[in-house]
């Protein structure tokens, strides 16, 4: 018999990723539209000279940096290679076969994945009418084998965010050895006030985590770089399952630039943010339902029309993502891409 991988891995979900086209428009992977800013560029360009030694392993620039602009211990934070990496680091750390993962669905798809991947359980929890959360149905959910919860917030690929009240109310109700990650990928492109900071429940809380990016708001999604910030111990254990140097020096020096760009990049988002709110006004005008959205992204509940719909865009070479049989979520660029976009959603409802 020839050589076989492990046979639990034949039921496992590839990730899949956001469409290229050539000559089309991509609106399919949540990225923003500018390129990197020229001081960006710079520090990497200039980085590119000492290629010949590893990165430091323990990215301690970028952790020292990031615990200062958070406000907290650097022993809080781990530097990944982006936070999708960090999601598998964390149920790594966490759990053992048998031990369960609480998530809501749908939500961000690696969750079941690295699941999966880790000899874990997914359990999942539909998200509420709104396309929300359902925080009482998790909290709920909630069994002795419970090690980990991910709250994605605001949640990939629907958009909807969970408010401060909410929150607290279900964090209250978790078990204290229970974990609950906040994964803020999209914090930056919050514009609603009560829409919680998870840094603050990770000051004030002993079992709360964040997983936040450099792939979206600071557009470094090809050089791989996110982080973590929770309970000493768990950040701790987190450094132990990182695959050596697999935050690269690239991504260490672009991700240092950006934080001193910073300002320069969320004034990016604000802009985007106000697209946003006008591509979901034009669609709900158009007859579309579209929840309420927090993100660099807007979410279309299409059920069985969903695969229909983005065949329609792409004939008028927009690219959106598709998720059979429940919906489709298309990424805010600049206002002519928007445009070409909402023309594309305003054919599809007069042809179908
Ligand atoms: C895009 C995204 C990430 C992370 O991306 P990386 O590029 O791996 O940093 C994490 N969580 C959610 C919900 C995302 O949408």
């Amino acid at each position: 018999m020839p050589v076989q991988p492990r046979v639990d891995l034949d039921s496992l979900p590839s990730y899949v990723a956001g469409r290229s086209v050539p000559g089309a428009i991509k609106l399919s992977s949540n990225e923003t539209p500018g390129g990197p800013l020229p001081s960006v560029k710079q520090a990497i360009a200039d980085a590119s000279e000492n290629m010949n030694r590893y990165p430091d392993i323990s990215v301690a620039k970028l952790a020292a940096r990031l615990a200062e602009k958070l406000g907290l211990p650097v022993e809080e934070i781990a530097v990944g290679c982006g936070s999708v990496a960090l999601c598998q680091q964390v149920v790594q750390a966490m759990c053992r076969e048998g031990d369960e993962v609480l998530f809501a669905w749908r939500s961000f798809e690696s969750y079941p994945i690295v699941t999966q991947i880790a000899g874990a359980t997914s359990v999942r929890v539909p998200l509420d009418g709104t396309q929300t959360h359902d925080l009482d149905a998790m909290a709920a959910a909630i069994t002795p084998k419970t090690r980990l919860v991910f709250v994605c917030n605001p949640n990939n690929p629907t958009g909807t965010a969970v408010r401060k009240q909410e929150l607290e109310r279900f964090l209250d109700r978790v078990p204290e050895d229970v974990l609950v990650v906040l994964d803020e990928a999209y914090t930056e492109f919050v514009t609603d006030a009560d829409v919680p900071d998870g840094i603050d429940y990770v000051r004030s809380r002993e079992n709360v985590a964040v997983l936040r990016t450099f792939s979206k708001a600071y557009g470094l999604a090809g050089l791989r770089v996110g982080y973590f910030a929770g309970p000493a111990q768990i950040a701790d254990a987190v450094r132990k399952v990182y695959i050596p140097f697999s935050v690269n020096s690239l991504a260490q020096i672009a991700a240092m630039a950006s934080l001193d760009a910073e300002e320069e990049l969320l004034a990016r988002c604000e802009t985007i943010a106000v697209e946003r709110d006008r591509v979901r006004a034009e669609l709900v005008e158009a007859g579309y339902d579209v929840p309420d959205t927090q993100a660099n992204f807007v979410w279309l509940p299409l059920g069985d029309k969903a695969l229909e719909f983005a065949e329609h865009t792409l004939a008028n070479k927009v690219v959106v993502r598709a998720f059979a049989g429940d919906g489709v979520r298309v990424t805010i660029s600049h206002h002519d891409e928007n445009d070409l976009f909402l023309h594309a959603a305003r054919s599809y409802r007069s042809t179908s």
